[in-house]
């Protein structure tokens, strides 16, 4: 599954980013994700509540908290930023456009420590 492999790679940057004795305090993970990432929050909170069950013991009690972020395009044309609803990707000011500004994220975006 390929939640299985995102979530291996969320804990493996925050290794790469914290020292270890500093990640026992880990509290919460906030990430960002876009409906363009083809990513199913239920998905990775199945995933990441398994990984931690089964391989990442140390991160048990840490809470995944999936932000999700709209799809904006915006418009060559007027220049306007728009939020699109229903995969119809079609500018206020009437015209198609596809170009993509914010939906594709798949990021770590916060992590919080117990204080
Ligand atoms: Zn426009």
């Amino acid at each position: 599954m390929h939640e299985i492999s995102l979530v291996r790679t969320i804990f493996r940057t925050l290794e790469a980013e914290f020292p270890a004795a500093g990640l026992d305090g880990l509290e919460r993970i906030e990430l960002k994700v876009g409906p363009l990432s083809n990513v199913e929050t239920i998905l990775l909170q199945n995933a990441f509540n398994a990984v931690v069950e089964e391989e990442e013991q140390r991160f048990q009690g840490v809470q995944l908290q999936v932000n999700l972020v709209p799809i904006l395009i915006e418009c060559p044309e007027c220049g306007q930023r728009t939020e699109v609803e229903n995969y119809r990707f079609v500018c206020q000011c009437g015209r198609p456009c596809a170009n993509v500004v914010q939906g594709n994220e798949l990021m770590i975006e916060r992590v919080v420590f117990k204080s």
